[in-house]
């Protein structure tokens, strides 16, 4: 294994869940696209460090959507915002 890990998570020094998949959100406008992720997870404060290429593929998603290129819809989006 190449992969370089942190012992610790840069923002609080906290403990690392190494290489886990992680369900992401992207969007775009009010639409949604959910991706999963390689990353380390801390712990403590549930900062992600994605993995190399992981980035990428979140901006693929976004590019995506723009685009108006769609995946099997999993939900609904409700406006509340404009009641009291
Ligand atoms: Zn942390």
């Amino acid at each position: 294994m190449s992969e370089k890990h942190l012992s610790h998570c840069p923002r609080c020094r906290g403990q690392l869940d190494y290489d886990r998949e992680v369900e992401r959100p992207v969007r775009q406008g009010n639409d949604v696209a959910i991706v999963t992720v390689r990353a380390d997870v801390c712990t403590q404060c549930s900062e992600l460090l994605l993995h190399p290429g992981m980035a990428d593929r979140l901006v693929l998603a976004a590019r995506r959507l723009r685009e108006g290129n769609t995946a099997p819809v999993l939900g609904r989006v409700f406006d509340f915002r404009s009641e009291a």
